[in-house]
């Protein structure tokens, strides 16, 4: 066996239907005693909800998270935090949520309580994102992972069916990038086994029966397993990939996640072939990234990138941005491969299968 460092999130994971009724006392454990509650605004409903159940120990609701943490948004945040004398936030929603109350926690040291109700996975890592004049940066910090996340799958009842199925396509390109990491170790490529069997059986559940609390919980225990292993190691082309087209194009991020991962996947292939037989053998298929195609194209998910608001005239662009500052990947990446990658988003652009 190989010599390897495991760096656990250590947050306290409370998981059940119904687990959102432990609010109040999982806030009590974590001291908190004037709580400031986060949300979107379409979650503002479920954030109130939230502070019901909280009763005195609710200060606020603070309605106001919108995707990629734009700098004005984290500020107002911070100032309604201490207008209000918070001493701690919950996060009621999904990344763009958690992304919110991170922020803060970065500012004011404050300790988050996430209840997440997508399959993005933020809740179980310290990495951040600030967004300054449309440039999104990321970082990573303790301060920003929270303490202690609830995971009641009812919550996720409402998330419509196309976000269900993106979002734990998403999920998945986690754990898929985690399984070939260079820091990748034992405990990762089990979380992440798990979590992408998990989210292969959970997503044509959710589409057939997307009132059952079955595939919900599923498909919320797999996202936990895949966030955690976003959360312990580093990711590579696919995640860059996305960060880029998300980022300088203002692409949608679940959806773009869903039509990279079978090319990124592909990509890197011959130079992974470990991961891929993993990832197979996990969702039941012989090939990995046409195996992940598929199940975004039988569950009614987008496949091409000219179907998420991509132009073809960017595409020349995206691939420059791809190749430009360098980064780990199974198969390394330099201005070498700036046609490849070129390649790879004309496929992904056009939503043909992965080519492998
Ligand atoms: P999101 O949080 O933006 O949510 C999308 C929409 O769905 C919002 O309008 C939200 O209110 C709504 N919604 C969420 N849950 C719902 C539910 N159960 N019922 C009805 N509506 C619901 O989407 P996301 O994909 O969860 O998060 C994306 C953001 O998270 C991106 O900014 C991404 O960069 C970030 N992210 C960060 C990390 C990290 O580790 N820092 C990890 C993954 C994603």
């Amino acid at each position: 066996m190989e010599d390897f460092v495991f760096n656990a999130q250590a947050a306290r994971v409370v998981f059940g239907a119904g687990s959102l009724q432990k609010v109040s006392h999982e806030a009590g454990l974590l001291q908190m005693q004037r709580v400031l509650v986060l949300a979107t605004p379409e979650q503002a409903e479920q954030a109130q909800h939230v502070a019901d159940l909280l009763g005195d120990k609710a200060v606020g609701i603070h309605a106001k998270a919108v995707m990629h943490v734009p700098i004005e948004t984290a500020r107002a945040g911070c100032d309604e935090v201490r207008r209000l004398n918070a001493d701690g936030v919950i996060a009621m929603g999904g990344g763009s949520t958690t992304g919110l109350a991170k922020a803060i926690a970065l500012e004011t040291g404050l300790p988050i309580l996430a209840i997440p109700t997508t399959y993005a996975g933020s809740e179980v890592t310290s990495i951040y994102g600030l967004t300054d004049q449309g440039v999104k940066k990321t970082g990573k910090d303790p301060r920003v992972l929270p303490r202690t996340v609830i995971y009641d799958p009812e919550l996720s009842l409402t998330l419509p069916v196309s976000l269900s199925i993106t979002s734990g396509m998403n999920a998945m390109a986690h754990a898929a990038e985690g399984l070939y990491a260079q820091d990748r170790n034992p405990m990762t490529r089990l979380m992440a086994i798990e979590g992408i069997a998990a989210l292969g059986k959970a997503l044509p559940l959710i589409r057939l029966h997307p009132n059952h609390i079955e595939g919900r919980s599923l498909a919320l225990y797999g996202a936990w397993l895949c966030g955690s292993v976003l959360g312990s190691v580093g990711m590579a082309l696919h995640h860059k990939l996305c960060h880029t087209l998300g980022g300088s194009f203002n692409l949608p991020h679940a959806e773009v996640h869903t039509v990279v991962l079978p090319h990124a996947l592909a990509f890197n292939a011959l130079a992974a072939p470990s991961a891929m037989q993993d990832i197979a053998n996990a969702l039941g298929v012989g090939n990995a990234p046409q195996g992940l195609f598929q199940l975004a194209k039988d569950n009614g998910a987008p496949v091409a990138l000219k179907d998420i608001g991509m132009k073809a005239a960017d595409l020349d662009h995206a691939a420059d941005l791809a190749v430009q500052s360098p980064y780990w990947n199974p198969k390394p990446i330099g201005p070498a491969q700036r046609d490849e990658i070129r390649t790879l988003l004309q496929y992904a652009y056009e939503g043909v299968a992965p080519n492998c």
